[in-house]
Order: structure tokens, then sequence, then C-alpha cells
């Protein structure tokens, strides 16, 4: 499948510092930052670095050290966000996952019961 990327969409700014972000977390591979409508007590998105539009095309395009460094960076926001009581991981992807901003980028939703996502 082809992935096309667009270079002016809004994370793409906020990872070249265009715009202003509530940074939780920066490593070599992720920005983690605090959504700016947060749906729970906790709602943080964790980014990669690199110019990825979904999570199929992130984890067939990118590197090893880019897989590995994203997901780590996710684990450190997970702790970080209340693990004892849990948390949630949401990926929309594209029209039918309601796919907003078209750079790939993970929820993380804590603080308070999520209540049921599938019914
Ligand atoms: O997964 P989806 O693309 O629908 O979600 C995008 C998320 O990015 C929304 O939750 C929105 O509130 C958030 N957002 C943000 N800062 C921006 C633009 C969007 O946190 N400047």
């Amino acid at each position: 499948m082809q992935h096309d990327y667009d270079p002016e969409n809004i994370f793409a700014k906020i990872l070249r510092g265009e715009i202003p972000n509530n940074t939780v977390l920066e490593t070599e591979h992720a920005l983690a930052f605090r959504d700016i409508r947060p749906q729970a007590p906790v709602h943080i998105l964790v980014i990669p670095k690199g110019p990825y539009a979904t999570l199929d095309h992130f984890c067939t395009a990118a590197s090893d050290a880019e897989i590995a460094g994203f997901w780590r960076a996710v684990g450190q926001v997970c702790e970080g966000a209340g693990v004892e009581q849990g948390f949630r991981l949401i990926a929309n992807a594209r029209e039918h996952g309601l796919q907003e901003v078209p750079h790939f980028h993970v929820h993380v939703l804590a603080g308070r019961s999520l209540g049921p996502i599938l019914s």
C-alpha cells in the first residue's frame, strides 16, 4: 500500500517547533505531549519524530531503532500516567478510524475508569 505523508500537518509543525505544545517526554525517536482537548484526566499523545501517517505506515516503513524507541517512549509515558489503576491506548487511522491529524500518534488515556470501548 502507498502511504502519503503531508509535511504540513499540525504534528509535523509541532515537531519543527512552529506550534507550541505541552511536552511530557522527548527522546531521540519520540515526542509526548498533552492533548489540547483532553478526554480524561490524563490524555497524552505520543508521536514518532519521523514522517509516518499511520500505525501501519510506521510499523512497515520505520527502522527497528525508530520502532523500538517509539514504543519504549510509550511505555515510559504509560508508567508515568498511573499504571496501577490502568490506562488505555488508542491509535486512529485514516477515514474509518476517524483520524484527524495525519501523523501517526498513540493516545494514552488514564486517570478515570474509561468505560467499554467495544459493544
Ligand atoms: O486520533 P486523532 O487524529 O483523531 O486525534 C488527534 C488529536 O490531536 C485530538 O485529540 C486533538 O485534540 C489533538 N490535537 C492536539 N493539539 C493540536 C491539534 C490536535 O493535541 N494542536
